[in-house]
């Protein structure tokens, strides 16, 4: 991912070359290149435009430093407002309750079925005892999907196939849950294509009914610039703790990340890196900004 934006960057750190200080014209310039950059890989403008002033602000600051070159220098403070802009720190999960409740919420496509089952297994390897649910009421296949993923990795999955109520079936579960003692349970939600109201205001309801300790968001991080809207859209009608970037393997842009993080505040904590059930991970700030600096 990023490779275009890590050319630029790179591209804008040789041209500083041995410079002692990091001078206006060449900064400027620079910096126009890696906004272009960024505009390209579908980053959010007013993220970009952040980030734009961010690294000027504190380059333009910087203070000269013997045996450090300014390309040096750039690189640090472009890093350090990467790792920011991805969010900071590795971003934990927040379990408190047994059973801890995992809401996952997005649209359709996004990798929310996958997810879920990467997760499971993810906790499951953790020593924790997982119980999976989908309250896709609209589509009998993407519950049968789900069912065969825990087949898969040994994790119970709760179905209520002819029942037409989303909410019922999430609170069933999670009373078996609680009566089986459970560590954790993850509820697999409807998607529909686009942003709907309808399904929004079942997501809520399912919230409502049973108090996750995380409401993740997934993405597919291919979405492009609309990503932006579906998740604010996602983030004031239901509500999201944090955020997970599916398909991180087959994006070669990665606009998604910081613009979805820019945008609702929420931290990204994991990236599904494949379509195989261990292609999963944490997701770290300081190794993806590492990357993009190359
Ligand atoms: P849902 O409709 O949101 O539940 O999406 P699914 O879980 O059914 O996933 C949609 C498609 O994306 C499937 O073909 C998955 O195999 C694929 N997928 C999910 N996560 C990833 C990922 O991290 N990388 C890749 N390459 N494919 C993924």
């Amino acid at each position: 991912m990023f490779d275009a934006l890590a050319e630029k960057i790179q591209s804008t750190i040789e041209k500083l070359g041995r410079k002692g200080k990091i001078d206006k014209e060449t900064l400027e310039k620079g910096l126009r290149e890696i906004k272009l950059a960024l505009l390209e890989a579908d980053v959010n403008y007013k993220v970009v435009a952040k980030f734009i002033n961010d690294i000027k602000e504190k380059a333009l600051g910087a203070d000269v430093t013997k045996g450090v070159t300014a390309a040096q220098q750039l690189v640090k403070i472009v890093y350090d407002e990467l790792v920011q802009a991805l969010g900071g720190e590795e971003a934990k999960l927040n379990l408190k309750n047994k059973p801890a409740v995992i809401l996952l919420i997005g649209l359709q496509g996004s990798g929310k079925t996958t997810t879920a089952a990467k997760l499971a297994k993810y906790l499951k390897k953790q020593g924790k005892k997982v119980l999976l649910t989908s309250a896709d009421v609209y589509r009998p296949a993407a519950m049968l999907q789900l069912k065969k993923l825990g087949d898969q990795i040994g994790v119970p999955v709760f179905l209520e196939e002819n029942e037409k109520d989303a909410v019922k079936i999430a609170k069933d579960a999670l009373n078996k849950a609680k009566s089986e003692d459970y560590d954790v349970l993850i509820i697999d939600t409807a998607g529909r294509l686009h942003i709907d109201e309808e399904l929004l205001e079942e997501a809520r309801k399912i919230k409502e009914a049973t108090n996750p300790d995380e409401t993740l968001f997934v993405i597919d991080s291919m979405t492009g610039q609309e990503s932006v809207n579906i998740a604010k859209a996602f983030d004031e009608a239901v509500g999201m703790t944090g955020i997970i970037l599916t398909k991180m393997d087959s994006d070669a842009r990665g606009g998604v990340a910081l613009s979805v993080k820019g945008v609702t505040g929420k931290p990204i904590k994991f990236a599904g890196v494949g379509e195989k059930i261990d292609d999963f991970q944490p997701f770290y700030p300081d190794r993806v900004a590492s990357r993009i600096l190359g």
